[in-house]
């Protein structure tokens, strides 16, 4: 029987070389030498390189792709509901934001330190916006993200409690550089609910990053945890370290679809080829718009 190591797929040894190589890049892992190989040697012939720098472009390219590879799987493994960035996100529509502290916050500097960001403010101001565009960032510069609602992250921790995989679940929870939690605020938790996500919170204390987005200032946060002296513990430790992002505003959502109903919008007189960021990207809340795309 033919193993995994046979050095020759068809069992034979009439294998031609370039078959044997095919092979060989599979088994170490290196698909995009063997899907570039022969062109590479095509413009290395061209331009005169030798066997050195033609193997030194190949390998490059690996290690290129590789990596795009590994940001492409953190990018899947944080579950984002939708992948957004601060290319498309307008600073202009939110004055009240502090957009010097967002884009040193997209440096991501604050995840090595393990220190948190909140953002607060009503519906519609593109808190969630902000936290995925902070967790795509985290994710292109190495570190593991998880992205949940509150509400979703209590669920489970309650499910996994009754299931009695607790632990593996705040295991898993620990082991990402950056958690998201989104929309705290917007369902009261149950009690357990409650103690179980403060639980999660307060094992991350100086341990890892959190960002939390909630629309409501941190004075209604008992309604949520429903006790003062939970909710004084998990801010006194989520307040630590912590950047700020005030984002009361008018609510974009509103502003788009009021945009929309008008005919003559002002959107007309944008000069063609206006800076992207200064376009709302309209599409963003068109239904037909595939919203996991990289907008
Ligand atoms: P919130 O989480 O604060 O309720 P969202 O982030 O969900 O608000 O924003 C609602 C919609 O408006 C999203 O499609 C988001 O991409 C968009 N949006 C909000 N604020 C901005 C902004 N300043 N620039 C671009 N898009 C925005
Ligand atoms: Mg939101």
């Amino acid at each position: 029987m033919m193993t995994k190591t046979d050095p020759t797929p068809s069992g034979t040894m009439a294998a031609v070389p370039a078959e044997l190589l095919a092979h060989h890049l599979k088994q170490l892992k290196l698909p995009t030498i063997l899907r570039e190989h022969e062109k590479v040697a095509r413009e290395a012939a061209r331009d005169g390189l030798d066997h050195v720098r033609y193997l030194l472009r190949l390998v490059e390219l690996e290690l290129l792709d590789r990596e795009r590879r590994v940001v492409e799987r953190r990018i899947r493994e944080a579950r984002f509901p939708a992948v957004k960035s601060f290319d498309t996100f307008d600073f202009a529509a939110i004055p009240g934001l502090n957009k010097m502290l967002v884009l040193e916050l997209a440096r991501c500097e604050y995840v090595a330190r393990r220190e948190n960001v909140i953002a607060l403010g009503n519906s519609g101001t593109g808190k969630t916006h902000a936290a995925l565009a902070l967790g795509l960032a985290a994710c292109q510069r190495g570190f593991s993200t998880l992205f949940v609602t509150a509400h979703a992250l209590s669920s489970q921790l309650m499910e996994a409690r009754d299931e009695k995989r607790l632990l593996k679940l705040q295991a898993q929870l620990q082991n990402v550089k950056l958690l998201i939690v989104d929309e705290l605020g917007y369902v009261p938790l149950s009690q357990v609910g409650a103690e179980l996500l403060f639980e999660v919170f307060s094992q991350r204390y100086e341990r890892g990053s959190i960002i939390v987005t909630s629309n409501l200032p941190f004075e209604e946060w008992p309604t949520v945890f429903r006790s003062e002296r939970l909710t004084g513990a998990l801010l006194d430790r989520l307040t630590h370290h912590v950047h700020i992002l005030e984002m009361n505003g008018e609510s974009y959502r509103l502003k788009q679809s009021a945009g929309r109903r008008r005919p003559a919008s002002v959107e007309q007189n944008t000069p063609p080829g206006a800076g992207q960021d200064a376009v709302a990207a309209p599409a963003q809340d068109d239904p037909a718009a595939p919203s996991n795309l990289p907008s």
